[in-house]
């Protein structure tokens, strides 16, 4: 028999994002649950390559009412210290997180919103969603995807440089997930062939997270004032020159070569018909938002984009999106940057269930 449940606003999603969320519904009083499709807490940090760290120091990482305490021996924390700071942040606030549930579709029901998931049904007067990207990674058009005989992986899959000892791998991408793959296989890798559509744009060594935050907030209080649009993050370069980059890239490890043109069955070939072999292609081409619980409400618009007005969706005022990036506001996908948008996602949705 399905279960029917009801509450003033559902969070979908137990990530940072519905974690901050959550912090401010409780604080305004308001009744909500938070829905999350993983076992344990954590969002995407548990998924993550073993090697990552934080591009900040904790304080500089931290969700709205809690530091995130100093990892011991590490200036940046790793990504194992952050799911332990998520898992206590939601026990600290008592949060209500429900574990494994899935959304499966957000549709409307009168004066209602009615959430379908894996173990029952929810109506709620409001909805955030806070469901990440990772779930959805991106893979380029490229022609030949098929014929290649070796191992596709992207980002979201990629662990760790012993699994690929001794094999020949190509690292598409000039992000941070591209550069700082291919630093870590550097070392361990047979061959290894990083590729990029336009040559590495390195930030400065000394500009890590905070410099960024900073940046980010300028450019935010610009648009906020009418004034011209500073450029922010993007305009400085691409890659963080985290510590494990700038050793392997002062080492002369990091050379980039242009993107390719196809792939072949034994690797890719770039338009003047040279080819590199390949056992594995490991694409750090980026993610999308995780929307597809929205499907039934029927917003994507032009581009396939959701309209909104902060985090509001335009063409549905009861839901709220949150922490998708810079669209859903500035730093949103950031753990520092999501405290912001998720106060004023959070003071929307009081407004409008009492
Ligand atoms: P997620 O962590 O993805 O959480 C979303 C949650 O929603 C997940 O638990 C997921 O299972 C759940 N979910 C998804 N779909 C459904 C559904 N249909 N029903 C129920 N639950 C669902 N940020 C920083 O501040 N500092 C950094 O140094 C930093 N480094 C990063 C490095 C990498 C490689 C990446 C990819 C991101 C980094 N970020 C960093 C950005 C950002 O902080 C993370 O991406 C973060 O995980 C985003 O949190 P989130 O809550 O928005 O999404």
């Amino acid at each position: 028999m399905t279960v029917h449940r009801s509450t003033d606003v559902v969070v979908v999603g137990g990530g940072q994002a519905g974690l901050a969320a959550g912090y401010h519904l409780r604080r305004l009083g308001v009744d909500f649950v938070v829905l999350d499709a993983q076992a344990e807490p954590g969002g995407a940090w548990q998924h993550t390559w073993d090697s990552l760290h934080l591009f900040s120091p904790a304080a500089y990482s931290s969700l709205p009412g809690r530091l995130m305490p100093v990892q011991p021996g590490q200036e940046c924390p790793d990504a194992a210290h952050v799911v332990a700071y998520l898992r206590d942040y939601e026990k600290r606030y008592e949060l209500d997180v429900r574990r494994p549930v899935r959304v499966l579709g957000v549709h409307r029901d009168g004066e209602l919103l009615r959430v379908d998931t894996d173990s029952g049904i929810w109506r709620a007067r409001a909805v955030i969603s806070a469901t990440g990207t990772w779930w959805r990674p991106f893979l380029p058009a490229v022609p030949g995807r098929g014929v290649f005989g070796g191992q596709h992986l992207h980002t979201a899959e990629y662990r760790r440089p012993r699994d690929f000892a001794g094999r020949r791998v190509i690292v598409v991408g000039g992000g941070n997930s591209g550069a700082q793959i291919a630093a870590d296989l550097a070392y361990d890798t047979e061959l290894l062939t990083w590729v990029t559509t336009r040559p590495p744009r390195f930030l400065a060594d000394d500009i890590d997270g905070r410099a960024l935050f900073d940046v980010a907030t300028a450019r935010r209080r610009a648009l906020d004032a009418g004034r011209a649009d500073t450029g922010g993050v993007a305009s400085l370069g691409d890659i963080v020159a985290v510590p494990p980059v700038r050793e392997a890239r002062d080492r002369g490890l990091l050379k980039a070569s242009p993107m390719f043109t196809r792939l072949v069955p034994g690797g890719v070939e770039w338009s003047d018909g040279t080819r590199a072999e390949a056992d594995a292609i490991i694409w750090c081409t980026g993610f999308r938002p995780a929307l597809s619980h929205l499907a039934p409400l029927g917003l994507r618009g032009r581009r396939g984009r959701i309209a909104t007005s902060g985090t509001a969706v335009v063409d549905e005022p009861r839901l709220h999106l949150l922490g998708y990036g810079d669209w859903t506001g500035p730093a949103s996908a950031t753990l520092i940057g999501v405290g912001r948008p998720a106060r004023d996602a959070a003071r929307k949705v009081a407004e409008l269930v009492r």
